[in-house]
């Protein structure tokens, strides 16, 4: 286990760790090597009543600009096993477990899982974070969550100071949520008092149930679009991830992989994927991101790197608001609506409830791809994606702070809809 202490000019900050690039200095960081030692370093936090954040690839994390005056936890461990090896699956059986440790990066285990035929998540490719974290929020895109093959996950249990294993349905997944996120908040986006930043429960490992399979169906239109299939068509999962990451990049919904040269990130992902993603992003600046009518110019170094900084986000900033019919029958014809997800903590909620796009109330409600506060501010909504809210260079948490406040209030007195933000915010209320 290492523990940085950080006292001098030169300090370790949030910024250093997040996606986003931003947030204030930490007094104490630990990278536990095991997974007694990462249970030791939540335990250390707790016992002294200190503030812990337990954080994976920072991909979902917006922290304030103020000095976290806690300790910092983030697992080191990149264990990938098949816990079935020593049991093969007999004749028809095609189910394969697959267990990973907390801070396995993700796209790491899409990769591992694609590569040996086990199909599930191939969907998921290019999420970026850890496992640990995938089930915090239920990951998901194009059609498929996380929870959906989750198994089992390993925790360790910080208000009875016990691990326990806790099996999908007791996991109660829902959309971005999960049983962990709700130990978090009071209501969406109000801490609890108790658990927040990290949850109740600290993620040790996950169990995956995946399917000895090369192929599996594709469920979103826009997936099948890209691979010239039908909804539903069955396609090969290597030809499914390609599609994925290609979309994800001209969207810029991968995350900038130049992070890992900062020393504070290294051994975060596995060196051959490292190098495979290094390369990929040189190759997004030659493709046209989604919609833009101009490509580009690979001559042109500025532009280039204006593109790239669309990657310095936390993905999608706010989610899909669930509405009751009245207020989704009030909106414009055209704005888009969906079938509400189920949410296992409120049944009814389904019925009544229907889920609207963000990205459209955004856009009208006047907040265009690239929209800034002032001309030249270093945050931004990204030029090729509404829904992401972007470091242009230099931005701080507050200066996205109130970027998110202005997009809220705008939304809010446009069509009566509050925004929840999707990432976790310590320090910053954007209730
Ligand atoms: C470019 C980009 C694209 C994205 N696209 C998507 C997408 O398509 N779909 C999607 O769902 N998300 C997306 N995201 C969001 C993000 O990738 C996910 O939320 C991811 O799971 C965050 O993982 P992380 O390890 O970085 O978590 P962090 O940001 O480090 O932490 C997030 C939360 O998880 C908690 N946590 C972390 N590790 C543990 C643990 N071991 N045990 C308990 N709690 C833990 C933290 O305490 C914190 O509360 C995107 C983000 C970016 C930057």
């Amino acid at each position: 286990m290492s523990v940085a202490l950080s006292h001098d000019s030169k300090a370790l900050t949030f910024a250093d760790l997040t996606t986003m690039g931003v947030g204030g200095r930490i007094e104490a960081f630990i990278r536990p090597t095991s997974r007694v030692g990462l249970i030791e370093a939540v335990e250390e936090a707790d016992s002294k009543r200190l503030p812990l954040a337990v954080i994976g690839g920072g991909a979902n994390l917006m922290p304030t600009d103020v000095d976290f005056s806690g300790i910092v936890v983030r697992d080191t461990r990149q264990d990938i096993s098949l816990p079935d090896e020593a049991t093969p699956v007999s004749s028809g059986a095609d189910r394969v477990h697959v267990n990973a440790t907390a801070g396995t990066n993700w796209d790491d285990l899409v990769s591992f899982c694609v590569r040996i035929g086990l199909s599930g998540i191939e969907a998921l490719s290019g999420i970026p974070g850890t496992v640990g974290a995938s089930v915090v929020q239920n990951i998901g895109a194009y059609g498929c969550e996380v929870g959906q093959v989750v198994d089992t996950i390993e925790v360790w249990d910080r208000q009875l100071k016990v691990t326990d294993y806790l099996r999908a349905d007791r996991l109660d997944f829902g959309y971005r949520t999960s049983l962990l996120k709700r130990t978090m908040y009071r209501s969406p986006a109000v801490p609890d008092g108790t658990f927040f930043p990290t949850p109740r429960y600290v993620v040790l490992s996950v169990t995956l149930a995946l399917v000895h399979r090369r192929s599996a169906p594709v469920v979103s239109d826009q997936l099948a679009g890209a691979l010239g299939a039908q909804p539903g068509a069955v396609m090969d999962i290597d030809a499914i991830r390609r599609a994925v990451l290609s979309i994800r990049a001209a969207k810029c919904m991968l995350e900038d992989p130049r992070r890992y040269a900062n020393p504070w990130m290294a051994g975060c992902r596995r060196a051959s994927e490292l190098s495979e993603a290094l390369d990929d992003a040189s190759d997004l600046m030659a493709t046209p991101p989604e919609d833009q009518v101009e490509p580009a110019d690979p001559a042109d170094h500025t532009a280039r790197e204006d593109l790239l900084l669309n990657r310095h986000s936390c993905g999608s900033f706010f989610t899909n608001p669930l509405v009751d019919r009245q207020t989704a029958a009030a909106l414009p014809d055209e704005a888009p609506r969906f079938p509400a997800p189920r949410d296992p903590s409120d049944p009814q909620a389904g019925e009544g409830r229907v889920k609207v796009s963000a990205a459209w109330l955004i856009d009208h409600a006047g907040f265009h791809k690239g929209y800034r506060l002032a001309a030249g501010a270093p945050a931004s909504l990204s030029t090729v994606h509404t829904l992401a809210l972007t470091n242009r260079g230099g931005a701080t948490a507050s200066d996205l702070a109130a970027l998110a406040r202005t997009i809220q209030s705008g939304v809010e007195s446009t069509f009566g809809i509050h925004l929840v933000p999707e990432p976790v915010t310590p320090g910053i209320d954007l209730s």
